[in-house]
């Protein structure tokens, strides 16, 4: 591609050195046992598995593999330690664990910097700048409502809902355990927490946090495995809610399992988040917030900006503005603070991705891929830009999960809205204009769980997040994110 060669070419002059943050700050342990009951212990299977470092294929450590036998181990010490522990402290000392637990992350920012990027795969400038201090601010944020409940709207005497069972995914592995725990620990819940087989390492070393914040045992138990772990914490008879984070399949499958229980429960699922740009809109910040909102942790993010909707009169140029852009993405070591874009988390993710691109080439769409020298070991995908893309081909509609952005024109505000909309999802949609009653008038019509303005993937403790249809229920974050772990 033409467009691709002059980028490049152009690019020569600027080449970077290699600034790399060093692997040993992990400091890794070869084995992790189950965290139960305020300590490390084996499965009762004895089995485990090796979580992996997508970026090379390396084995990172041995994690446990929990099953059945596990689950009622963890949820008899969460129910115990509710029963005799938790459920009579008093706000005010649940705050004071859940200020540690802030501060400790603070304290130990840049190995769980280190350890996200090694076992997720994603850039360490993202890892160190977002992922670990919003964790850290999930916890600060819900330590400032623990001694306040009555207050959160939720009536004089908000009582907590007791064992929460919570299953997380790989995308943003701390950052979702923050999500998960912080409120439910500010409500007066104590937590049994699964996290994604291919990423368990950051909640280890959180669960090491919560031993040297000195949290009573069996406040939090962590228990690493795969989707038979999560099904069982789901089926246990001793849960009292269950909240869970990842894909609309397994997220069908549960509510299908819990239903007739008496469960609560909230789902966090896929998403096919519209970026929609007007030609009013700055363009130079339009552009950075399309790269942003699909390339951000290699486009593995439920609220993706995977569709960008743009208004046919600057269709050319803002096409031709994101090739040369995307060509400019460095793509590669994760651990290198000058790394744009990473690795794909897993073997599995990646043929998910290649299957729908391929998909998209078959279907007509125009692809431009950078044209950036990719790893030979590990799991990579070139950034990607299908044009020519119509509502019906299949990465318009499925999820991709992974730095593919599919490109389509509206005329008007009311195609722009049908398009957005014409979704099975409902999880988030940005707005690019610089009217503000235009922006407004969009943003009332679309049908989904968060709207961004002149901007994308703004995160926020305070605010809440969720989404509407297939992309779920329940809100995480801000006052709204404690009502799903008070009994209301
Ligand atoms: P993704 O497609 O993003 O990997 P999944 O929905 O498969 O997302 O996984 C998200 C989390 O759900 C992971 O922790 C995974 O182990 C867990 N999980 C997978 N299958 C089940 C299941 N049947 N019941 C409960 N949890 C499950």
């Amino acid at each position: 591609m033409t467009e691709n060669h002059l980028a490049t070419s152009h690019l020569g002059a600027f080449d970077y050195d290699p600034a790399p943050e060093s692997a040993s700050i992990a400091r890794l342990r070869d084995a992790y046992g189950l965290f139960i009951d305020g300590d490390f212990t084996d499965a009762a299977s004895h089995a485990s598995f090796a979580s992996v470092n997508p970026a090379t294929g390396a084995d990172l450590a041995n994690v446990a593999q929990a099953n059945s036998p596990d689950v009622d181990r963890a949820v008899a010490a969460a129910r115990h330690a509710y029963d005799t522990v938790w459920s009579k402290t008093t706000g005010a000392q649940r705050a004071k664990y859940l200020f540690r637990i802030a501060r400790l992350i603070q304290e130990r920012s840049r190995e769980l910097a280190v350890v996200e990027t090694l076992d997720n795969g994603k850039p360490i400038r993202e890892s160190r700048d977002i992922d670990v201090p919003l964790a850290a601010a999930h916890f600060f944020y819900y330590a400032g409502w623990a001694d306040k409940l009555e207050h959160a709207g939720y009536g004089a005497n908000p009582r907590p809902v007791g064992v929460a069972g919570q299953i997380i995914p790989w995308n943003f592995p701390l950052l979702m355990a923050a999500w998960k725990l912080a409120p439910a620990l500010a409500a007066g819940n104590t937590c049994v927490l699964k996290p994604a087989e291919t990423t368990p390492l950051s909640a280890l070393i959180l669960a090491e946090i919560l031993q040297q914040a000195e949290l009573p045992a069996g406040v939090v138990n962590i228990l690493t495995g795969d989707g038979a772990t999560g099904a069982a914490l789901v089926e246990h008879p001793g849960v009292d809610k269950i909240a869970f984070t990842g894909s609309t399949e397994v997220g069908r499958l549960i509510q299908r399992r819990v239903a007739g229980s008496a469960k609560r429960l909230t789902l966090e699922l896929g998403g096919k988040g519209a970026n929609i740009v007007f030609d009013d809109a700055p363009i130079d910040e339009m552009i950075e917030g399309i790269i942003d909102g699909i390339f951000f942790n290699q486009g593995h993010v439920c609220c993706a900006g995977s569709r960008l909707l743009v208004q046919e009169t600057i269709a050319d140029e803002v096409l031709r503005r994101l090739v040369r852009r995307v060509e400019q993405l460095r793509v590669g070591d994760p651990l290198d603070k000058n790394t744009d874009v990473g690795a794909i988390n897993s073997a599995a993710q990646l043929a998910k991705i290649t299957e729908l691109v391929a998909a998209g080439e078959a279907e007509g769409a125009t692809r431009y891929s950078s044209s950036c020298e990719l790893p030979s070991a590990g799991y990579w995908f070139a950034p990607t830009v299908f044009a020519n893309v119509s509502s019906s081909h299949r990465i318009a509609r499925e999820e991709i999960f992974g730095p593919v952005l599919s490109v389509l024109t509206f005329r008007t505000p009311d195609e722009a809205v049908a398009k957005a909309n014409d979704t099975n999802y409902g999880l988030a949609c940005g707005v690019w204009s610089e009217k503000g009653s235009r922006t407004l008038w969009v943003a009332e019509r679309l049908r989904a769980g968060v709207i961004w303005a002149n901007t994308y993937n703004r995160f926020d403790p305070t605010s809440p997040f969720g989404g509407v249809r297939e992309s779920g229920f329940g809100r995480e974050g801000g006052r709204h994110g404690l009502e799903a772990y008070l009994d209301v």
